[in-house]
């Protein structure tokens, strides 16, 4: 099942109504983290490493509505930390599918079964389920064994339940293109309406330091995935981002485009980096030194980076910035094959094994944190 139309439509008209307005800089996903505690310490993960004082802290639903009112993105991603875990977190969802926002509720599903019905199945919300490969190779990523049968439980009874699911996976270096391709094949299967996917991004606070990916190898990487494509696989991404990622264009990043709110304010200038904070959307824009982002920019923190929060806004901006932007979109859209041979090739190289599972328990706060939610 595609993307609902109702939501294509939405995104489309928004975009369009601000370029009428001349904006250049607009919020396209506004990612709302309501906290930053979480079940699991993924290896790769740079948000859980904050102290107890600040793991424990949560946004209150009006502090969530007035940035989503204050931004005005018509679409709202939630991820965090586990959103899961955030006491007011059905209360949160209810006013902002009553604000009629299309959100993406990211977890990690440990708690999803447990939690479903704090939630009603709508157009406006789907679960975006954080899967990060097949059995072995999301266990290892996400550092707990069984993980993944817990997740692929949990989308079956959000499926049956009505709900809209998708799948969001961050890759490393050493992610084996072939698996990748089979685990495509198990989610559509499985029956989920879409996948994520972007390269991990280098977090310097992140416990593994050894596995992310530059620029060069997440193309090849992503040209060995996502070339040769089965019909059977729907993406929820631009085809201009996937493109993106294959190495076929470039783009500046666009962090207004999925700017990020949180216990701290208004984050400079993205998802990713703490430059500082602002305490509205509006000082946001005005007062980040957006010249100092972007790989052109020449700042070494983001030299590698093709993440989904940077890039994918400045796809979907460039699929209405031109009419040659507009039909390759449509024709990545009807005809995502892009053959290519020398891709299939690179599918034969042999592989590096999957390094053993190192398990890493959630921090003691988490832990707490965790056994509090469930209280
Ligand atoms: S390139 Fe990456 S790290 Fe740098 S501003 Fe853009 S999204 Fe953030």
């Amino acid at each position: 099942m595609p993307v609902p139309v109702s939501q294509m439509w939405t995104v489309a008209s928004y975009v369009l109504r601000q370029k009428l307005a001349g904006r250049k800089q607009y919020p396209l996903v506004l990612m709302l983290e309501p906290l930053f505690r979480c079940n699991l310490a993924c290896a790769g993960c740079g948000k859980i490493q904050y102290p107890a004082h600040i793991l424990k802290k949560d946004l209150t639903p009006e502090e969530c509505f007035r940035a989503v009112e204050e931004c005005g993105a018509p679409m709202v991603s939630i991820p965090g930390g586990e959103p899961l875990m955030h006491p007011q977190i059905g209360e949160i969802i209810e006013g902002l599918v009553a604000r009629k926002k299309y959100i993406y509720l990211c977890t990690n599903a440990l708690l999803l079964k447990e939690k479903i019905d704090l939630f009603k199945p709508s157009k406006y919300l789907t679960f975006s389920v954080h899967l990060d490969g097949q059995r072995e190779e999301h266990d290892l990523a996400v550092c707990r064994e069984g993980g993944y049968d817990i997740a692929v439980d949990a989308v079956r009874e959000a499926l049956k339940r009505g709900f809209r699911v998708t799948t969001n996976t961050t890759l490393f270096d050493g992610a084996n293109p072939k698996s990748v391709r089979a685990f495509f094949d198990e989610m559509m299967e499985l029956g989920v309406e879409g996948m994520m996917l972007s390269p991990g991004y280098s977090y310097d606070k992140a416990p593994d330091q050894k596995h992310f990916l530059g620029r060069a190898k997440t193309r090849r990487m992503f040209r060995a995935i996502l070339s040769n494509r089965k019909k059977e696989w729907q993406f929820n991404l631009s085809p201009l981002f996937l493109e993106f990622l294959m190495g076929k264009r470039t783009y500046p990043c666009t962090p207004w485009g999925m700017p990020t709110y949180n216990i701290f304010g208004w984050q400079k200038p993205c998802y990713l980096l703490q430059d500082g904070y602002a305490e509205t959307f509006a000082e946001l824009l005005a007062t980040t030194e957006w010249s100092n982002y972007g790989t052109e920019s020449g700042n070494p923190a983001c030299a590698n980076c093709m993440v989904h929060s940077g890039y994918e806004a400045s796809a979907v901006n460039a699929t209405f910035s031109s009419l040659g932007g507009f039909l390759a979109t449509v024709k990545g859209t009807l005809f995502p094959a892009y053959r290519d041979d020398e891709a299939l090739r690179m599918l034969e190289e042999p592989q590096a094994a999957v390094h053993p599972l190192v398990q890493i328990a959630p921090t003691t706060e988490s832990a707490e944190a965790l056994q509090e939610t469930r209280a």
